[in-house]
């Protein structure tokens, strides 16, 4: 099949990463790269962290570049695909037609509120980094509710802010997604620098309109200036729902990140087959990264290697930089290659049958390839899933 107009739809990394790759590979065709944003495409990791303490400035989280022969158009999304026509419906009531198909639409916050409640924080994108921030000033109280690592990230920042913050999920913060040990340890960190954490096992309700706190499934309520919910994230995939496309958690892709023959997909908005009905999500940068190169080379050769899912990701919060190479949950006692868990820089190692199943290192210094390289494991038939 000849390409001559490859579109991608999404304007975040995943998108940006499958553009790149699709012109450093050399592919001259016309490329256009569709973003329901105003804003050029940027990254969101500094959102919960610098952007929202007011330390970085929301210019610095900018993506580079891409080549100007790259047609980005920007505040238009991507309302339906016609695979038969080869067309993508735009919300502005045009369509634009294609030969390859990158989907890399992403993922939006999940919220608790009902329609009709007004006041529900989320930090997605940067006009919710906006909002929270311009209430900072006046904000002397706050309730997280979600222990993933996009909450702890959030209550970390808003308490350097000075803001009393709580947070709140149905079980210890972080446990499935780290595993009990590095839990443990990142929330008796977050506890000794004082941040407040409560189990309410059958979930919260928002209470109030506009929310001035949250309901404990003990009937406990929790009053605060603000309220945040950081619950995970839904896949921007109800565009392709007339498509044809398989869906589940997001749009199905095999190993080569491919949906059907012309479209392939990249980042949050893509699962794959983790084990027979259960399709699961990798919601990380690196892998939005490694993901959108290996769909734009898919595109340009169908029989291109398959895609190797990059275990690898990192979470700033309560003074620990750590940055996790392998796949958790983490199950056991680690051993301290090097460094002092008391004094909050160590390298640590879990293994499995005697292979080393992941290295961590907290505060560190070590570069993420060494990281990479020292997870002996090949890498899995599918990747791990675990929400921010
Ligand atoms: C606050 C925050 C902090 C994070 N920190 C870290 C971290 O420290 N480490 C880490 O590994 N990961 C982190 N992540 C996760 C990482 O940012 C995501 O995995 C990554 O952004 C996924 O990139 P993506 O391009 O697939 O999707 P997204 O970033 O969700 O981008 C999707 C883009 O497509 C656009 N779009 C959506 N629907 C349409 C449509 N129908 N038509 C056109 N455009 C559309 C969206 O507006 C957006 O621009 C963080 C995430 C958040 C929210």
């Amino acid at each position: 099949m000849t390409l001559e107009r490859i579109v991608v739809a999404g304007g975040s990394i995943a998108a940006v990463s499958a553009a790149a790759a699709l012109r450093t590979a050399g592919w001259g065709g016309s490329l256009v790269l569709l973003s329901d944003e105003h804003v050029a495409p940027y990254s969101r990791v500094p959102l919960s962290k610098g952007v929202l303490a007011g330390t970085q400035g929301p210019e610095s989280a900018v993506l580079p570049a891409l080549p100007g022969d790259v047609d980005v158009r920007l505040g238009n999304a991507a309302v339906g695909l016609r695979p038969a026509a080869q067309e993508v419906l735009l919300a502005d009531g045009s369509r634009i037609a294609y030969d390859g198909l990158v989907v890399a639409t992403g993922a939006r916050a999940r919220r608790l509120s009902h329609p009709q409640q007004r006041g529900e924080l989320v930090v997605r994108d940067l006009g919710d980094a906006a909002a929270i921030a311009e209430r900072l000033a006046d904000a002397s109280s706050a309730v997280v509710v979600g222990g993933g690592f996009l909450g702890m990230e959030v209550a970390s920042t808003l308490h350097r802010h000075g803001i009393e913050v709580t947070v709140v999920d149905m079980e210890p913060p972080l446990q499935r997604l780290l595993g009990p040990w590095l839990a443990g340890y990142v929330a008796r960190v977050a506890e000794e620098s004082g941040i407040g954490f409560v189990v309410s096992e059958g979930g919260v309700v928002l209470e109030g309109d506009p929310i001035s706190g949250v309901r404990l499934s003990d009937g406990r309520l929790i009053a605060a200036d603000l309220v945040i919910s950081a619950v995970g994230d839904i896949p921007n995939a109800e565009w392709l729902e007339d498509s044809g496309l398989t869906l589940a958690n997001g749009l199905v892709v095999d190993e080569r990140c491919q949906a059907a023959p012309g479209i392939v997909g990249a980042g949050d908005v893509v699962s794959r087959e983790f084990s027979p009905g259960v399709f699961r999500r990798t919601p990380h940068w690196s892998n939005a990264v490694v993901q959108g190169r290996a769909a734009a080379a898919t595109l340009l050769n169908p029989a291109a290697p398959a895609y190797a899912p990059d275990h690898y990701f990192w979470t700033e919060q309560h003074g620990l930089d750590i940055k996790i190479a392998g796949e958790p949950p983490l199950l056991g006692e680690p051993e301290v290659l090097d460094g002092d868990l008391d004094g909050r820089e160590a390298l640590l190692r879990w293994t499995k049958d005697d292979d080393t199943a992941a290295v961590v290192s907290i505060n560190y210094r070590i570069p993420a390839a060494r990281l990479r390289a020292m997870v002996a494991r090949a890498p899995a038939a599918a990747p791990a899933s675990s929400s921010r």
